[in-house]
């Protein structure tokens, strides 16, 4: 089914030069090499997920804002944490953060199925209205704090975190499966280090370090508080 989806000839939509050139620029010259996710980059109409005032400005080397002073991420931060998580077409992946939903979309075309989470009400809405506009069908969401993870559907075989934690939230460990891969950016608020996470088989649990990025923070029961000002 991912697989399908991503070969999926889309409609004409007039960026398809703008994406191109965001694939090109920003992504392969700073050594993105995961063809799948170049190829849902290509794709993914980015533009769709911004304000329409930013329309023209959303294929550009930058993070954008959404409602509630929140940010649909930079292109090249997304396709780093797509390309760290390692994905496959049968994963079934928690996201924290849906935030406008653009980094679903992706996630949706890449593995078998999504289960995110995004705190802010208003967001969870606008993503769902623009999934369901896309015709996504392989994405569940759910309005709350990702902090404590999702049981219900636990546990996953990769966990992708869009915003900045303060230490990797424990339930996301404990929902992750045996061989899975949580990708999380982990530091203050005002600048964290990509981590990557790995359980092995046994479920012992090992993690490296990729490289300095800004998110905006995680809020929740087992992340920054809002009053916290680190
Ligand atoms: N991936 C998004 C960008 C996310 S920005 C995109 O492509 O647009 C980070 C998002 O995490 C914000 O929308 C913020 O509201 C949300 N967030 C912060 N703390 C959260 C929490 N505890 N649980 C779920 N979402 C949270």
């Amino acid at each position: 089914m991912a697989d399908r989806a991503l070969s999926r000839p889309s409609e004409p939509d007039g960026f398809e030069i703008a994406r191109r050139r965001m694939v090109e620029d920003q992504l392969v010259a700073r050594g993105i090499r995961d063809a799948r996710v170049l190829e849902v980059m290509a794709t993914a109409p980015r533009h769709r997920f911004v304000d329409p005032s930013f329309v023209p400005r959303a294929y550009g080397d930058h993070a954008l804002p959404t409602a509630d002073g929140q940010t649909i991420s930079q292109p090249y931060i997304v396709a780093r944490m797509l390309e760290l998580a390692e994905l496959a077409p049968g994963h079934r992946v928690l996201e924290l953060g849906t935030g406008s939903g653009y980094q679903t979309l992706l996630l949706a075309r890449l593995v078998e199925r999504v289960f995110s989470i995004e705190r802010v009400a208003e967001l969870q809405r606008g993503a769902r209205a623009r999934l369901d506009e896309l015709g996504v069908r392989n994405v569940a969401l759910r309005h709350g704090d990702g902090s404590v993870g999702w049981q219900e559907f636990a546990p996953y075989d990769r966990v992708l975190v869009a915003a900045a934690a303060p230490w990797v939230p424990e339930a996301l460990l404990a929902q992750l499966a045996d061989r899975g891969v949580l990708v999380i950016p982990v530091g203050e608020r005002s600048i964290q280090h990509l981590e990557v996470w790995r359980k092995t088989e046994s479920g012992r649990v090992t993690h490296s370090r990729h490289g300095e990025c800004r998110f905006v923070p995680l809020l929740g029961r087992d992340a920054f508080k809002e009053t916290d000002t680190r």
